[in-house]
């Protein structure tokens, strides 16, 4: 063995058994015992940096960040690759969860991101924002009742929410949400991009704006997307759920699945997660050549002092042809 220069360690056949052993247990969700193995794992090869690659990767599924953040900069310090590293994806994402901006800039770079504004004393501390990543979906709590919802990227680990998500979500608009870096599932639009879905870790930050349900009488679609203009001209948001919301079962929501392209702002439809798949024609997604019906039931985002105004204004733009009723505050 050479004392300089690189050397293709090899891990001994206990390193291996323990690692092994550590990943079923927390396939199994026994983080605990999964933990004790891992860190058994390092003191046999702690020159190897899939050693700490392994304890980061734990850390994040147990949401322990500063934990996730010193493994994986041991990770990262024992790399011998130039970019492109997975280990520098996950620093970047325990950095992101504990705000340490300084490091979640450096983790991008490093994987080979460009990062605006990095090289300036002053920018080099706040978040990367201006990566420019565009729109993607997220699926919330993809461990429980999964719901599937467009956003905007901030950065490469946070996502903007601009679907409104639908009551049983507990979730709102507005909400910066952490998510994980393999997409897990692919939307496709019409006119050609392909969006990734990832999925979500944890709540970022929260959203003050309440979720309402409220039931339209809207004669036509035009009357509908009035209402959304109106409330996203207002600064938030209304979604016609009995469009934009179609059930998929699980193995569909995680594949590539087609969309059709909203009005940029955010993209239709979202999906909310149903146990089986509906036999051999699959889901059914509300197309062009469906009949209209008035009867709406909509999402609104946006504070109780405003809600009713926007409503009323709404109706009064053409009174004949619209109404609203059952307004009710349900996240
Ligand atoms: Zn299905």
């Amino acid at each position: 063995m050479r004392i300089f220069g690189k050397v293709r360690h090899r891990p001994s056949a206990s390193w291996r058994q323990a690692t092994d052993r550590a990943f079923t247990l927390i396939g199994d969700g026994r983080y605990e015992d999964a933990g004790a193995l891992l860190t058994r794992a390092a003191d046999l090869e702690p020159w190897l940096s899939e050693s700490w690659f392994n304890l980061a990767l734990l850390h994040k599924f147990r949401h322990d960040w500063e934990q996730a953040r010193a493994a994986g900069l041991r990770a990262v310090a024992l790399l011998d690759r130039e970019s492109g590293a997975p280990d520098w994806w996950n620093v970047g994402i325990a950095a992101t969860a504990l705000q340490d901006w300084p490091l979640a800039r450096r983790a991008w770079q490093a994987y080979g991101l460009k990062v605006p504004g990095g090289g300036q004393h002053s920018a080099a501390t706040t978040e990367p924002t201006g990566m420019e990543l565009g729109s993607a979906a997220v699926r919330l709590s993809p461990e429980g009742e999964a719901e599937v919802v467009w956003g905007r990227r901030l950065d490469p680990a946070r996502i903007e929410v601009l679907s409104i998500p639908l009551p049983s979500s507990g979730r709102r608009w507005g909400e910066v949400v952490l998510h994980d870096g393999v997409p897990n599932g692919e939307r496709v639009t019409a006119a050609g991009p392909a969006y990734p879905v990832f999925d979500e870790i944890e709540l970022w930050a929260p959203s003050p704006v309440p979720t309402w349900v409220v039931l339209l009488e809207a004669a036509t679609e035009e009357d509908r997307d009035a209402l959304e203009k109106l409330a996203s001209d207002a600064g938030f948001a209304a979604e016609d759920w009995s469009s934009s919301v179609r059930l998929l079962c699980r193995a569909c929501s995680e594949s590539r699945m087609e969309s059709d392209e909203g009005d940029g702002e955010h993209l239709d439809p979202h999906d909310h997660s149903e146990p089986g798949h509906p036999g051999p024609l699959g889901h059914r997604t509300a197309g062009a050549g469906d009949l209209w019906v008035p009867e709406r039931e909509c999402g609104l985002a946006a504070p109780a002092g405003l809600v009713r105004g926007l409503l009323d204004g709404w109706v009064a733009d053409s009174p004949d042809s619209r109404e609203w009723r059952d307004l009710e505050e349900v996240c």
